[in-house]
């Protein structure tokens, strides 16, 4: 089966973890804020928080926004559970605003009208997640200015879009937002095994992102409630968690981010191979909108439904039969079990459940080879046609 998505180890990966295990400090030590440094350093926001997976980084983004009960945190439906549990976490609620048909991220005018109503009522939100689906950026700039009148903070879901760009800039610099978190699962742009990263300007969200990160502790004694007791003293001043990364992490991650650029260039020759040999099917290919650089985690098509006088699962386990690993990406988060238990509905997001009916993730990596990529590129026309 060719995977939708798949790391890329090389031996210098190899030796940075061995160099790792053989050093004094497995955790704790030098290389996690070397690597905070590094990815700080690249797309060039001040601060940069490590964790163990994007899904603690989201959860740390709220707890240092404030976000706590009687809160709304809004996101797109159209996006991994994460997304939106971070709210939850918090005791807060979740709501979600429907995607734009063309570029599936957030629409920003559904947007603008649902927070126009929630300010009628007096429920506007605390926090608004945008979520920069298959690494294309949202309109962050348009956002903001939603953020400045209705005075919410932003925290992107950049999970997809290490290494992308929004106007000349690297996603993560934080210019339209408080905080941006990045994933380094496996079938991300780069990986860690596990891990995730906090960009933001702001020295105290990411001082408190810090402190909730490793359980609240500190050993500054300007923090602490009173002199310490002694050159061992620690102070818990906050409930945190333990979501540090490891410095095995750490250094897989510095070592992989030296080959960010060379991967997202990868992906987008794929990219544009997949968009040529699709030219004339009954499908949509993916949309670049302007002023964006995709990081390019996903390539989506959307199947022309009338055309293809097939059913979407046909053709999806179809794909699947033929040793091509699609995948779906995402349920739409709303219509899961879960959340419907809290009360959300079936229709109540059309775009995003339209969307559901008729996309397909079809294999995206940077090492995909051109011969794999004429298999699916084959077995999608002979199955669509
Ligand atoms: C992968 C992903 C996450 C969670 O990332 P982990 O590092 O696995 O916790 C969150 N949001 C989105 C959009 C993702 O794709």
């Amino acid at each position: 089966m060719i995977p939708y998505g798949r790391q890329d180890i090389t031996q210098a990966d190899i030796d940075a973890v061995v160099d790792v295990l053989q050093s004094d400090f497995l955790t704790q030590g030098p290389r996690v804020p070397a690597f905070e440094q590094a990815i700080a350093a690249k797309v060039r926001a001040k601060y940069a928080v490590a964790s163990n997976s994007a899904t603690s980084a989201l959860h740390l983004a709220c707890l240092a926004l404030g976000l706590g009960p009687g809160d709304l945190l809004w996101t797109s439906p159209i996006t991994f559970v994460a997304s939106a549990n971070c709210a939850l976490y918090c005791g807060a609620q979740v709501d979600f605003v429907d995607i734009d048909p063309l570029t599936y991220n957030m629409d920003v005018g559904a947007l603008e009208s649902k927070l126009i109503e929630a300010d009628r009522i007096g429920r506007l939100p605390k926090i608004v997640v945008p979520v920069h689906l298959s690494g294309q950026s949202c309109d962050m700039e348009a956002i903001h200015v939603l953020a400045d009148r209705y005075g919410f903070k932003i925290i992107e879901d950049a999970s997809h879009a290490i290494g992308g760009k929004y106007q000349e800039q690297y996603v993560g610099v934080c210019q339209h937002s408080d905080i941006t978190v990045f994933s380094f699962h496996p079938v991300k742009i780069i990986t860690t095994a596990e891990g995730g990263m906090a960009t933001t300007n702001s020295e105290t969200l990411a001082d408190q992102m810090k402190l909730l990160r490793s359980h609240g502790v500190t050993r500054d004694p300007s923090l602490m409630t009173h002199k310490p007791d002694g050159p061992w003293y620690y102070q818990q001043i906050a409930l945190g968690l333990n979501y540090r990364m490891t410095e095995l992490q750490a250094a897989l991650g510095i070592s992989q981010l030296e080959r960010l650029d060379q991967y997202v260039t990868k992906r987008h020759e794929v990219a544009r191979r997949y968009d040529l040999a699709f030219e004339g099917l009954p499908i949509t290919i993916p949309v670049q909108h302007s002023g964006c650089y995709s990081a390019y985690h996903l390539y989506v098509i959307r199947l022309h439904l009338k055309d293809i006088k097939m059913a979407h699962g046909d053709v999806f386990e179809k794909l699947r039969g033929q040793g091509i690993g699609v995948n779906l990406h995402y349920i739409p988060v709303h219509i899961q079990p879960y959340y419907r238990n809290m009360g959300f509905r079936i229709g109540q997001f059309p775009e995003a459940e339209k969307y559901y009916r008729e996309a397909i993730s079809l294999p995206m990596y940077a090492t995909l080879s051109h011969d794999e990529q004429l298999v699916i590129q084959n077995a999608v026309k002979s199955i669509i046609q």
